[in-house]
C-alpha cells in the first residue's frame, strides 16, 4: 500500500484488520520531513504508526490522543520556533528518531525499531531514506510542504509541485522487493499529489508499478468532489482540471487497474474500472469494510 498521512493511515487501520499478521507493507510518504528545533520529524510515517498503535487524536486528526504542548510552548517563551506544533508525547517519539539518525541509523532503520516497539505486525517503510523534500510553487511563491501546509494554512493555490533531491533519491531497501512480492499493489486515499506524488517520483517506483503482474487498485481521496480534509479537492482542480473521478483516476493513469470512489460521485467515463463502495472511514469497523471491498477487487 502507498500511503500519505492521516487518509493513508486511516485506510491503513482498516487494511491491518481485514489482513492476517506481516501481510500489510506500507511505502509511506517522506515528501513532507522536515527538521524542527532540530528533530527529524516525519509527519506521514508517524501519522501511520500513531493510527496502528492506536495512539492517535482520531478528532483532531493529527498527533496522539491526550496530547500535551509544554514542551513547545517553554521553547516558544525561550526563542524557539513554534509554528510546527510538537506535543509532549509526540516530542519523545522525534527525540529518539533524531538520536538514532545521528547515530547513522537509516529513516527505515529507525522506522523499523519504532514498528517493532509499538508491537506492529506490519512493514512500514518510507520511499526512500535518502532527502526528497515536496515544494509548492503558488501565486505567492515557492515554498516548502510545510511552510505552505502548516503556517500559510494552505491558503495558496498551487499551479505545481517539485519534489527537490528526487533525481538522486534512491527507493529505500525493501521498497522495490515489496513492490515486486507483492500480490496486490493499492493506493490508499490520501492525497495524489503531496502524498502519494513524492513517493512516484523516487527513481523507479513508478516502473515497478507500471510494469506489475498484479493488481493496482486506488482509492480516491474525494467524497461528492471533496476532500475529507485537506487541499486535496483544490488541487485536482486547479492541477488536474476537475474533481470527478475521471480527474481523479488520470492522477494514476497506468498505474491503477481499478479505482474504488464513494456512493457520492456519480459514475462517469475514466480511463479506469470504477468500483463504488463507502469510502468515508468514520471508525475503525468502516475502515475494515472499505478494505474489504478494495482487497476483493484487488486480489485475483
Ligand atoms: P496527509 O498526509 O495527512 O494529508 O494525509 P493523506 O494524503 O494520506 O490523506 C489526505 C486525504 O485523505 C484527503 O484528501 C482526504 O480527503 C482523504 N481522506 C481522509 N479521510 C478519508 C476517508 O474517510 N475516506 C476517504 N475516501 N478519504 C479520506
Ligand atoms: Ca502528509
Amino acid at each position: 500500500m502507498l500511503s500519505g498521512g492521516v487518509g493513508g493511515a486511516r485506510f491503513a487501520r482498516g487494511l491491518k484488520a481485514a489482513l492476517g499478521p506481516d501481510e500489510l507493507t506500507i511505502i509511506g510518504n517522506v515528501g513532507d520531513d522536515l527538521e524542527v528545533l532540530g528533530l527529524a520529524v516525519s509527519p506521514d510515517l508517524d501519522s501511520i504508526l500513531y493510527t496502528l498503535a492506536g495512539l492517535s487524536d482520531d478528532e483532531r486528526g493529527w498527533g496522539r490522543a491526550g496530547e500535551t504542548w509544554n514542551a513547545l510552548a517553554a521553547a516558544a517563551e525561550w526563542g524557539g520556533e513554534d509554528w510546527f506544533r510538537i506535543g509532549d508525547l509526540d516530542l519523545g517519539l522525534h527525540l529518539v528518531r533524531t538520536r538514532a539518525l545521528r547515530e547513522g541509523a537509516s529513516l527505515s532503520e529507525v522506522t523499523a525499531r519504532l514498528v517493532a516497539e509499538a508491537g506492529l505486525r506490519v512493514e512500514l517503510l518510507p520511499a526512500s531514506d535518502d532527502p526528497l523534500r515536496t515544494h509548492v510553487v503558488t501565486p505567492a511563491g515557492t515554498f516548502s510542504f510545510q511552510e505552505w501546509f502548516v503556517a500559510r494554512g494552505h491558503v495558496d493555490e498551487v499551479d505545481a509541485v517539485v519534489f527537490d533531491g528526487a533525481h538522486s533519491a534512491r527507493p529505500a531497501p525493501r521498497v522495490r522487493d515489496a513492490l515486486a512480492e507483492a500480490d496486490a499493489i493499492l493506493i490508499a486515499p490520501s492525497n495524489p499529489f503531496v502524498s502519494i506524488g513524492p513517493i512516484l517520483a523516487v527513481p523507479g517506483l513508478r516502473e515497478s508499478i507500471e510494469q506489475r503482474r498484479v493488481r493496482c487498485v486506488g482509492v480516491s481521496p474525494l467524497i461528492g468532489g471533496r476532500a475529507v480534509k485537506g487541499p486535496a479537492d483544490r488541487m485536482l482542480s486547479r492541477m488536474g482540471g476537475g474533481t470527478t473521478p475521471a480527474h481523479v483516476a488520470a492522477c494514476y493513469e497506468g498505474l491503477v487497474d481499478k479505482l474504488v470512489i464513494d456512493e457520492a460521485d456519480a459514475p462517469a467515463e475514466a480511463p479506469v474500472e470504477l468500483v463504488v463502495a463507502q469510502t468515508l472511514m468514520t471508525d475503525g469497523a468502516a475502515a475494515q469494510r472499505l478494505a474489504e471491498v478494495v482487497l476483493e477487487n484487488a486480489c485475483v
